[in-house]
């Protein structure tokens, strides 16, 4: 049997690669530069600190494309795979993400997709499809298991922020969902609330076994359908899906070529 202890070393392996990825691929570490053209990242010298606030006090240079609101999910799931393109050709554009946007933003906000994807610190929305500040709703936990909070969270987003479309987002390589095949297999159990993913993440390990492979990638794949049809069946959301207000679609994001592919149209 596979011990509790166990379990937990493995996600806070998964953790630590995604921590190393991540300090390997930030975007500078200077105040300006040309990928981001305007924001500063990370920690500044304190000389330079005024002259960033005196730059981003005046009027940035605009880095946005051209856009217009979306007017329906469809839409909505264009703009994001049109982002996703960019990114992965690493032509990405950075698109609202200056000071005119920051203001703009900070009034208000009319996000055009709500991503349900998980923690994995190297699958960033907002990179993966070239978004900015109020672009996207956001709600991440460890395999997108979803519970009452991250129901309420997308129920808010469609019924008040009134986003017309919720993508479920998988990856390929999932520590969450390898740790709950392993732990299935070895009839092992979880510890402490990290139970709570393997719970969640189970079904997709039967529902794999059940269609004859216990491959990572098909359990991730099933992981993300079992999800799109419990958001379908969330009461709030299924009246405003019939409606036509809502579009729920999954997809799986490839960590080896950063493309994202629709599995769940
Ligand atoms: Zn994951």
């Amino acid at each position: 049997m596979k011990s509790s202890r166990s379990i937990t070393t493995q996600f806070l392996t998964a953790i630590m690669i995604s921590a190393t990825w991540l300090s390997l691929s930030s975007c500078c570490s200077t105040p300006h530069c040309d990928t981001c053209s305007s924001v500063s990242h990370g920690v500044v010298p304190a000389s330079v600190e005024s002259a960033t606030a005196a730059q981003a006090a005046t009027v940035v240079p605009s880095n946005s494309i051209e856009e217009t609101k979306v007017k329906n999910g469809d839409e909505a799931l264009v703009r994001l795979m049109e982002g996703n393109k960019r990114f992965v050709a690493f032509n990405s554009k950075h698109p609202n993400a200056n000071a005119n946007r920051l203001a703009e933003v900070a009034k208000s906000q009319a996000p055009f997709a709500t991503i349900f994807s998980c923690v994995d610190s190297r699958v960033p929305p907002e990179l993966v499809f070239d978004r900015g500040l109020g672009d996207l709703f956001v709600t991440r936990t460890a395999g997108q298991v979803p519970d009452r909070a991250v129901l309420g969270s997308i129920e808010y987003g469609a019924e008040h922020l009134h986003i017309p479309l919720l993508m479920v987002l998988g990856h390929k390589y999932c520590g969450a969902v390898k740790a709950t095949i392993e732990t299935v297999e070895s009839h092992g159990h979880a510890h402490g609330n990290i139970a709570a993913l393997v719970e969640g993440i189970t079904p997709a390990v039967e529902k794999a076994r059940a269609a004859g492979g216990l491959m990572l990638d098909n359990v991730v794949k099933a992981n993300v359908a079992l999800t799109v049809e419990r958001m379908k069946h969330e009461p709030a959301l299924a009246e405003m899906i019939k409606k036509g207000e809502v579009k729920v679609v999954g997809a799986v994001y490839n960590l080896d070529t950063g493309e994202v592919e629709i599995t769940v149209p």
